[in-house]
């Protein structure tokens, strides 16, 4: 049978004439020199290559707080680096202990089960940070070989503060501690080696604002040793970190590098080099507070008390009688700015990661935002909001 060719709309005619504002939970907007990299294709081998590499690599230490040479990339979303992570240090009878807040931390469970590990899942009350005397009494019984936790649980919008605690209770009872900063790397501080954090996962199209589909993951040298002295080899040939090896420190053939997304993330890394942590930490968190506190002045409900809210995705209630999936509709045809609903909570999120805490976007996303609570029939106060964002925000120059 002979299979006719569709009729296919040019994007123009499918892509809004002005780009959507991307205020939600990833992707998000990303800076021109990402884009314009992210257009180049060159040779995935070769000196260029290596050079870039090299650069990307240098900057991964400095933005992960690391000095372990054993950085690699993935061609695939944040979850390929989860499970390249959960995959090359987890097998048949390996005991793991997954610390679930949500959504993407119970994801990093379901990969170390699915990797023959026999895990056990500490699971944290909605809206709760975890308490690391709870770790301990577990790790204690149980003597995990892998311990799993997410910084920053973009699902419920909840943040795991005492990251530093729990580090190190791994390094005293011998763990490899594996931390999920998809959502929060660059957004607020992650010090891997101080931490005693061995394996480090990150995305592209989060905090990092570069395009999805290219990813990181950083092992320390107690993890690399794990990784490197596994007996027998790792099911999945693409995710073998030792393979990966071969293009991140060898220069050589592993699978063809994603080279366009190489470049933008190189892009991506050197501008937030160039701004420092510390002054993107600032931003985020001065951005971060405009957004919650003009939330709040508009006479919404933050979903996530004080103490345990993260900074980089906020969560929003929804009100009785309103419906998360119209807000974010409404929103976006109106005002041409996406946020995200959930997938669980009762809640619409706002992300405040990378190129979303500009004071521009904030104050359109905070415009949109309010007026389309009172175009769905539900009063607050755009004008009283707006006040708040700029008492906040006046005088902040991002
Ligand atoms: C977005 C996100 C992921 C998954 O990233 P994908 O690129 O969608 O695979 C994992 N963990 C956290 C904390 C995230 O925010």
């Amino acid at each position: 049978m002979k299979i006719s060719r569709p009729q296919v709309k040019t994007l123009d005619r499918i892509l809004p004439e002005e780009p959507l504002l991307m205020m939600g939970a990833g992707p998000v907007p990303i800076p021109e020199a990402v884009a314009q990299a992210n257009g180049i294709v060159i040779n995935h081998l070769g000196e260029t290559m290596t050079e870039i590499i090299g650069q990307v690599k240098s900057m991964a230490g400095y933005i992960f707080q690391t000095e372990s040479p054993w950085i690699v990339g993935v061609a695939g979303p944040g979850s390929a680096a989860m499970e390249m992570a959960v995959a090359n240090l987890v097998w048949k009878g390996t005991r793991v202990l997954s610390i679930c807040n949500g959504f993407f931390s119970s994801r990093l469970a379901e990969m170390a089960v699915r990797s023959g590990g026999v895990v056990e899942k500490l699971t944290v009350p909605e809206s709760e940070s975890v308490d690391p005397s709870q770790v301990r009494n577990l790790l204690e019984q149980m003597q995990p070989e892998v311990i799993t936790v997410v910084q920053g649980e973009t699902s419920n919008t909840t943040l795991n503060h005492q990251l530093k605690e729990i580090g190190e209770l791994a390094k005293e009872f011998g763990a490899c501690l594996v931390v999920d900063a998809v959502c929060t790397l660059s957004t607020l501080p992650l010090n891997m080696d101080d931490w005693y954090i061995d394996a480090v996962i990150t995305g592209g199209q989060k905090g990092l604002s570069s395009i999805p589909g290219v990813s990181l993951v950083a092992f320390s040298e107690k993890a690399w040793t794990r990784v490197d002295q596994r007996e027998g080899l790792l099911p999945q040939w693409t995710l073998d970190a030792r393979l990966a090896t071969k293009f991140w420190h060898g220069g050589s053939y592993h699978y063809t590098a994603p080279v366009s997304g190489l470049l933008a993330l190189h892009e991506a890394m050197r501008l937030v080099c160039n701004e420092t942590l510390e002054k993107r930490f600032e931003r985020h968190e001065k951005c971060s507070e405009g957004l919650q506190r003009s939330i709040e002045t508009l006479g919404l409900e933050l979903y996530v008390p004080k103490r345990a809210r993260l900074n980089s995705v906020v969560g929003i209630r929804v009100p009785s009688g309103l419906d998360g999936k119209a807000i974010c509709s409404h929103i976006s045809k109106n005002y041409l700015v996406e946020i995200a609903g959930s997938f669980g909570p009762p809640i619409v999120r706002i992300g405040q990661m990378g190129e979303q805490c500009r004071v521009h976007n904030l104050f359109r996303t905070i415009h949109a935002f309010g007026s389309t609570f009172n175009d769905l029939g539900y009063h607050v106060d755009v004008p009283a909001g707006m006040a708040s964002l700029e008492t906040v925000l006046q005088y902040q120059k991002v």
